[in-house]
């Protein structure tokens, strides 16, 4: 019988087998490796235990099925008007006769309403209400979308925590740090948050501000060739008509220090109609062209979200989650652990957390920064990097976004080396890098 030769040259086979064996372990390592993995496993045994009773868009996609074809029925459209974000800009719902007929509540309810939508404008695009669980009060999509009476209740007297006078050097612009600005295009949303910190720009009525003024932002920006990222906001940046943006990222396209272009919009979560191929079609000729959203509840990501975000990302637009920390809604570490998982599904990068900021009518929604901690606490270590975003509170008189780190660094200079705190809770010494001074990177050596 003829043996079999291998082809393979012998060096390569040998090469290959030293690889193989790096791989294979000792059973003795492997024991090890085992035990530590199921430690790391019981680190997050408690999310693990609830996550899959977490509601997701996805998981309730058959209730939200009904309720479109509710509110379609209530509003008098039809399957293609569901299509058209034109359909349900037109047809937001604003009053407390046509949402009775979507989701319940009880007659001292209904007075709240009326009584707290007094101080601000409320609005519901009907794919954003068809996400409202029509029993629950505390549902977080209602909460919101429905004005509380806890609005009026609050009596903080700060309306415009930005102090904008004070970071308006031109028209529409506010400028809070030396490379950036924001361009506040609109005041119109396709709903209004309850939380919303602009909530005095809204007013009773959707105004696109005129060319006049918009012009006069782009010459701003034009001026001051330090700017290299221009933030399109209001408001909502997709409120405008898809001609009205073309034409403001054609000019800044024209001024040469201009970078990159951003859009401030809800509209992938709360009316993801909203994006179309036409608007696509236009975004891809302005590249490059960031997006930043906000979801605040895994409740949002939607397979109409999904689709949403599709459409973006083949076009080349990157999309972004500005999440708003909200009492009641998300400020749970399970909740918005699962949130960040939700989105990077979806192929949104969770970007920030944001405390919500003392505004008047809001203060029911605020937490304590203590609970934004605990929540980047649950998140770094225990999923992927990814889905960390950094957790901002926004310093007061508009001094801008300032961020808020768990410490894991515990001790500079312990016996010569940092002492850290792991995600894990493991405290160890950490070998720095020594400079000829004999201190970690020279920075706590002894001044001579
Ligand atoms: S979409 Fe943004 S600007 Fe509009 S109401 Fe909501 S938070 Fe405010």
């Amino acid at each position: 019988m003829k043996a079999e030769v291998s082809s393979e040259p012998h060096e390569r086979k040998e090469s290959r087998d030293k690889v193989y064996n790096q791989v294979e372990v000792s059973k003795k390592d492997r024991s090890i490796a085992v035990e530590r993995s199921a430690e790391v496993k019981a680190l997050d045994a408690d999310y693990f235990a609830v996550k899959d009773q977490i509601p997701t868009g996805f998981k309730l996609e058959e209730e939200y099925q009904k309720s479109r074809k509710r509110i379609l029925q209530v509003l008098g459209g039809s399957e293609e008007d569901w299509d058209s974000y034109k359909w349900h800009l037109k047809n937001r719902i604003g009053k407390v006769e046509v949402l009775e007929r979507i989701v319940h509540f009880s007659d001292e309810e209904k007075k709240q309403i009326e009584k707290a939508s007094k101080g601000y404008r409320w609005s519901i695009s009907p794919f954003f209400a068809s996400l409202m669980d029509p029993d629950d009060k505390n549902c977080p999509i209602r909460m919101q979308a429905i004005p509380s009476i806890l609005e009026e209740l609050d009596s903080s007297e700060i309306k415009d925590p930005m102090i904008i006078k004070y970071n308006s050097p031109a028209p529409l612009i506010s400028r809070l740090y030396p490379d950036r600005v924001i361009i506040n295009v609109t005041n119109a949303c396709s709903m209004f948050c309850r939380h919303c910190l602009r909530r005095k720009d809204i007013d009773y009525k959707d105004v696109t501000y005129p060319r006049r003024l918009l012009d006069q932002a782009i010459e701003y920006v034009r001026e001051n060739e330090e700017i290299r990222d221009v933030l399109l906001t209001g408001g909502d940046a997709l409120s405008l008509s898809n001609s009205q943006l073309d034409y403001i990222l054609t000019k800044l396209d024209k001024i040469p220090h201009v970078e990159i272009k951003r859009l401030g919009s809800r509209m992938p979560c709360t009316l993801p109609q909203r994006i179309t191929p036409e608007l696509c079609e236009m975004l891809e000729t302005h590249d490059p062209i960031y997006l930043n959203t906000q979801f605040n509840h895994p409740k949002e990501v939607t397979r109409e979200a999904q689709k949403a975000v599709d459409m973006l990302t083949k076009c080349g637009v990157i999309v972004r989650d500005q999440t708003v920390l909200l009492n009641g809604i998300n400020h749970n570490p399970h909740i918005m652990k699962k949130l960040m998982q939700e989105l990077l599904k979806i192929k949104i990068s969770p970007y920030y957390i944001f405390n919500c900021k003392k505004v008047e009518g809001i203060r029911h929604f605020r937490t304590t920064i203590a609970d934004g901690l605990n929540i980047i606490e649950h998140l770094r270590g225990y999923t992927s990097g990814m889905a960390v975003p950094t957790f901002i509170i926004t310093a007061p008189e508009g001094r801008g976004k300032t961020p808020i780190y768990p410490q894991y660094l515990l001790n500079p200079n312990v016996d010569g080396e940092p002492l850290i705190r792991t995600w894990g809770g493991h405290i160890l010494q950490y070998p720095d890098e020594h400079q000829p001074n004999g201190s970690p990177n020279g920075i706590m050596g002894n001044e001579e």
